[in-house]
């Protein structure tokens, strides 16, 4: 992958890259501090899901999503990254808005597919496949798979562009294996056959703040919000 500058990144151990986030720039970069950030989604679960998180940690920040904006031609995501997915539709909705744009992207990384369905997860089984076509098809593939070669991960980044052009990105991991079939009716997507490292059940079966706690997206959500609580400069922990 590539890094870019102000970036953050953080695999599955170690610390942030770059301690200062804004590049040199820090928190003074941004007058005033970040007190609204429009998520580019229109999808009402991801927006309650962030401004649950912000509000959690107590940073006084306004969440917005695209309902709530002008709405503008969004971009196909055509890259072959989460990071670059992500950065695509923040850098498009920063410079559509005029705000602090955030923007994420996820799927499922199967080791034996050498990673893949990847960004193609929503759609593997095909343009406007469901759920259960695509679980069903990756299923079918990986049926020859011995246990000990289902490993396979669930990635999550997430984008934040400022109007002043800076861009942040980071990534969040959720190691696991593929059940050989579907299990528990919670979550979506390739929920029911993924079974989280140190977990017997799958996420199927979790309850959603059990999911949360370990997930991708649940990771990368509260890094942004600590991201952009430290970009606020002296934000107001509760
Ligand atoms: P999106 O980033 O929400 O558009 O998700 C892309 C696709 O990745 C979804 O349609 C799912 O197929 C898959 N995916 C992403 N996150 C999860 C998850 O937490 N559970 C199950 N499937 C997921």
């Amino acid at each position: 992958g590539r890094i870019r500058r102000g970036s953050c990144r953080r695999r599955r151990a170690g610390r942030l890259r770059g301690s200062d986030p804004g590049g040199g720039g820090g928190a003074r970069g941004i007058r005033g501090g970040i007190d609204r950030v429009v998520l580019a989604t229109h999808n009402a679960k991801k927006l309650a899901e962030l401004r649950r998180i912000v509000a959690a940690s107590g940073v006084d920040v306004e969440v917005l999503g695209l309902d709530d904006v002008a709405s503008y031609p969004e971009p196909a995501e055509t890259e072959w990254t989460f990071e670059g997915n992500a950065l695509l539709k923040a850098r498009a909705c920063a410079a559509r808005t005029g705000q602090v744009a955030l923007a994420d992207d996820s799927g499922l990384a199967v080791d034996v597919l050498n990673g893949l369905p990847g960004v193609r997860s929503a759609r593997w089984a095909g343009p406007g496949a469901s759920d259960s076509e695509n679980l069903d098809l990756l299923l079918r593939q990986l049926d020859d798979v011995p246990d000990a070669e289902r490993g396979a991960r669930f990635v999550c980044a997430m984008a934040l562009v400022l109007p002043d052009g800076r861009e942040f990105s980071l990534v969040r991991e959720m190691p696991g294996r593929l059940a050989r079939e579907g299990r528990g009716g919670n979550g979506f997507g390739y929920d029911p056959a993924f079974v989280a490292e140190g977990h017997e059940r799958t996420n199927g079966e979790l309850s959603p703040d059990e999911k949360d706690a370990i997930s991708h997206r649940g990771q990368a959500v509260r890094a942004m919000v600590k991201l952009i609580a430290g970009l606020r400069g002296a934000g107001r922990p509760r």
